[in-house]
């Protein structure tokens, strides 16, 4: 039996997001993407969507307070609390983390897994410029990019340590293909 209730760390670009799908597909448990629904939140010009449109284009983090409410509202769905859920591109900083941590402990149904994707930096700008040229991210530019990976090392890495400490990673190299993560994240589950 795999875990069902699962966190993908791993910098932008590392493949949280492809994973994520393949996953909701082979366990038929929800994927839940802040950054999705943070996109959709500006595309419906929500009253969330107009506070982050600007943060997120220069790809600085939304802060913690509406993203952990976004998060939260999401986690307390049905499917969610019954079948377990992917958790991508959330928590990001420690306070996510301790809010996060806090509602599942409340509820009874901690994070079972999480999964920590590694890929070099260099393969990560090559794979966010094809995509800006696929999917026109306004995020994806070399600059912004950069940008993130700094906020990703500064804040989102030590979540590594901290779900380290509950006995719950795994680390992945996620710069083989797509099936052979795919191959490795479900060895990681088992
Ligand atoms: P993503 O699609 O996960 O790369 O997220 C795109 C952008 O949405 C990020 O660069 C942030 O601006 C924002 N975002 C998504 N998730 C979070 C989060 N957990 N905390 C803060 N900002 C977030």
């Amino acid at each position: 039996m795999s875990a069902r209730r699962l966190l993908l760390l791993g910098p932008p670009g590392a493949g949280k997001g492809t994973q994520a799908l393949r996953l909701v597909e082979r366990l038929g448990i929800p994927q839940i993407a802040t950054g999705n629904m943070l996109r959709d939140a500006v595309d419906g010009k929500t009253e969330v969507g107009l506070l982050a449109q600007a943060v997120m284009a220069r790809g600085d983090l939304v802060s913690d307070d509406i993203v952990i409410r976004v998060a939260e509202q999401r986690l307390a769905a049905p499917d969610a609390r019954r079948r377990g859920f992917i958790l991508d591109g959330f928590p990001r900083t420690a306070g996510q983390a301790r809010a996060l941590d806090a509602m599942l402990g409340r509820i009874g149904t901690p994070l079972e897994r999480c999964i920590a994707l590694s890929v070099d930096e260099e393969v990560i700008v090559r794979r966010l410029l094809k995509r800006s040229a696929i999917e026109g991210r306004s995020d994806d530019n070399e600059e912004t990019i950069r940008k993130r990976l700094k906020i990703y090392q500064a804040q989102t890495e030590p979540l590594i340590a901290h779900y380290s400490e509950k006995g719950i990673v795994r680390a992945v190299d996620g710069s083989a293909s797509p099936d052979e993560v795919a191959k490795r994240i479900e060895e990681a589950l088992a």
